[in-house]
């Protein structure tokens, strides 16, 4: 109930617009009646071959509800459609400005193909909720009323008896439909939801599926799943099929208990013979009113499942809060970590443990550790992607949680080993850093990041449109349009997060040229998980599991002779071995 009023009340801006919409279903099945009931009439009236000035007006009656049925029909299907379009665009809108500030902590626990099933098809299914819900609901409860107070004006009995009937068809039906399939709406919508995931899991793990021969099992257990699918839609279909030929039958006894009840009012002289057939036709016609609302409560119960989806990631709280009184904008770049402890959920180890470190602006400190050593946690933290517990965080001599997040994230520019292109030109995926930016600041950042060169060799320049995930350039190219990127967004923090990660050496060393570009005048943190090319740092922290072992400048880490030491002749041996076996070859 509670998912019903908060449906309801999400369509409130439509109020307006809804009600049209049912008034004019109202009117489309009152021609309908109204035209069966005036046919009747002539037809009945003019066996008994009276004047045809007696049946003018009847005649008029019939041209008018002829006529009006199709108009309503059309105004009715034109005003529900123009509603439910707008009421999916604000319902998309809505969902999206709730799930934006989510990720990507509150997310994570989410697959992507299952939050896709819920902005695509969730919200579609809402659809349903007004057009087949509402609705239907609201016209078959005015046309019962207009018939039985017809009825009752002509006999008590006639009046009762069709809201018998009416009721049997509008909610007995729906009563026995829904008994036989309980829950399936609920199973047709997570099943749908899980062969949607599994399949883009297939198209974007193809290839990985492909090499670990994991793809017959995949294909098997999507094709279950699509099996599962549509056993379940038969199964609807069927109860679907029980509920026409239901609904059918009682019209059909509707208009036969009418003639009973009517053919003796008749023959007593209480009904003028001429109303028999308006008054079974009428009944038989006021029936269209009830015959969708079976399919209403399944379509309520599938748009209830759907919004209880939706509300359930509306409802999460982000991870950060906005503060209610944010700091302005620092005038200071400098970063202050004192005593930072941190863990990702409350059971979880402590992913970051007492870590302190200074950084004054336009200073370079290299964070260097293993996988798993905290390095990406620390990112998240200073990126306001997490919450951190205790110790403190200080940008430009303020807390940073006093800042917004959003502010934050303006003021840093980040490269990372995975830089996301979107399915774009390259021109707009460069002006995603800053979008006012003119064509030759564009230019002017894409030749400090070398890769103007190399744009202006594609055949469509910066109009060259570069697949989903950029998968049509290469790892070197991606991370100089990250750093073009950069450029353009001139943060005057900048976070280097393993730029250089997916790269060969010769690309490599060419890439960080670049990027010490990029780090002129910025306040810069290195992260990275090889001591390679980190003299150019100012300090040096090297962390391991968690916490510092070893901080200072690069020559005090290499008299120290310590872990770094340890770590940085262990990488020159690799890479001697290397270049040994590169020339045997
Ligand atoms: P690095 O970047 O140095 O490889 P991370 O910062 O990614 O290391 O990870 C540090 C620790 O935090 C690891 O033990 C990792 O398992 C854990 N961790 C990372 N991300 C999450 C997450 N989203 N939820 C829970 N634990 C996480």
């Amino acid at each position: 109930m509670k998912t019903f009023l908060r449906l309801l009340k999400l369509t409130t801006p439509f109020k307006w617009w809804i009600t049209l919409a049912a008034l004019l279903g109202f009117a489309t099945i009152g021609s309908s009646i109204g035209l069966l009931a005036t046919s009747a009439y002539i037809i009945s009236r003019a066996a008994l071959r009276p004047s045809i000035a007696v049946l003018q007006v009847a005649i008029v009656g019939v041209r008018f509800f002829g006529l009006s049925r199709g108009v309503f029909r059309y105004l009715e299907r034109y005003v529900s459609h123009q509603v439910t379009f707008r009421l999916l665009a604000r319902l998309r809108v809505w969902f999206y400005r709730r799930l934006e500030p989510l990720a990507p902590a509150r997310l994570m626990r989410y697959h992507s193909g299952d939050l896709l099933a819920r902005i695509v098809a969730d919200i579609d299914s809402l659809e349903h909720f007004y057009v087949r819900v509402m609705a239907p609901l609201v016209v078959a409860g005015l046309v019962t009323v207009l018939m039985c107070v017809l009825l009752a004006s002509f006999d008590l009995r006639l009046a009762v008896i069709t809201l018998i009937f009416l009721l049997l068809a509008g909610m007995g039906i729906p009563l026995l439909t829904r008994l036989l399939s309980r829950g399936m709406g609920q199973r047709l919508m997570t099943t749908r939801a899980k062969l949607g995931a599994a399949q883009i899991d297939g198209i974007q793990g193809g290839a990985d599926l492909l090499t670990t021969g994991r793809a017959d099992r995949h294909q098997q257990y999507v094709q279950q799943l699509s099996q599962e699918l549509v056993t379940l839609q038969n199964r609807m279909a069927r109860i679907t099929g029980l509920y026409t030929a239901l609904s059918g039958l009682l019209t059909n006894w509707a208009a036969l208990a009418m003639l009973l009840l009517a053919i003796p009012l008749v023959s007593t002289g209480k009904l003028d013979g001429v109303y028999l057939a308006v008054l079974v036709l009428a009944v038989m016609a006021s029936f269209e009113a009830v015959l969708p609302l079976p399919q209403t409560w399944q379509h309520l119960e599938g748009s209830l499942t759907a919004a209880e989806r939706l509300f359930e990631i509306v409802d999460a709280e982000p991870v950060v809060p906005d503060p209610s009184t944010p700091s302005p904008r620092p005038q200071d770049f400098g970063l202050v970590v004192k005593n930072l402890s941190f863990r990702y959920n409350a059971q979880d180890p402590l992913a970051l443990k007492g870590i302190s470190f200074n950084l004054p602006q336009g200073r370079r400190l290299a964070v260097m550790g293993p996988s798993g050593a905290g390095k990406s946690t620390l990112v998240n933290l200073l990126l306001r992607f997490w919450e951190y517990q205790t110790g403190e965080i200080k940008l430009g001599g303020h807390d940073l949680r006093a800042y917004q997040p959003e502010d934050v994230r303006q003021l840093i520019g980040v490269v990372s080993q995975r830089t996301h292109l979107f399915n774009g030109t390259i021109k707009q995926n460069l002006l995603l850093a800053r979008p006012e930016s003119t064509d030759e600041e564009v230019i002017r950042a894409a030749r400090q990041a070398q890769i103007h060169g190399f744009i202006q060799t594609l055949p469509q320049g910066y109009d060259t449109w570069i697949g989903e995930q950029g998968l049509r350039l290469s790892g070197g190219e991606r991370q100089r349009l990250a750093i073009a990127r950069a450029l353009l967004k001139n943060a005057p923090i900048l976070i280097l997060d393993e730029p250089t990660a997916n790269l060969d050496p010769l690309v490599e060393r060419e890439v960080m040229q670049t990027i010490s570009a990029l780090m002129q005048n910025r306040t810069t943190l290195l992260i990275t998980h090889r001591p390679v090319g980190l003299a150019a740092a100012d300090e040096i922290l090297v962390l391991q599991a968690g916490h510092i072992v070893e901080q200072g400048q690069y020559h005090q880490l290499l008299q120290a002779k310590g872990v770094y030491w340890q770590m940085e002749n262990l990488q020159n041996q690799l890479m001697k071995d290397e270049a040994d076996i590169g020339r045997q070859s």
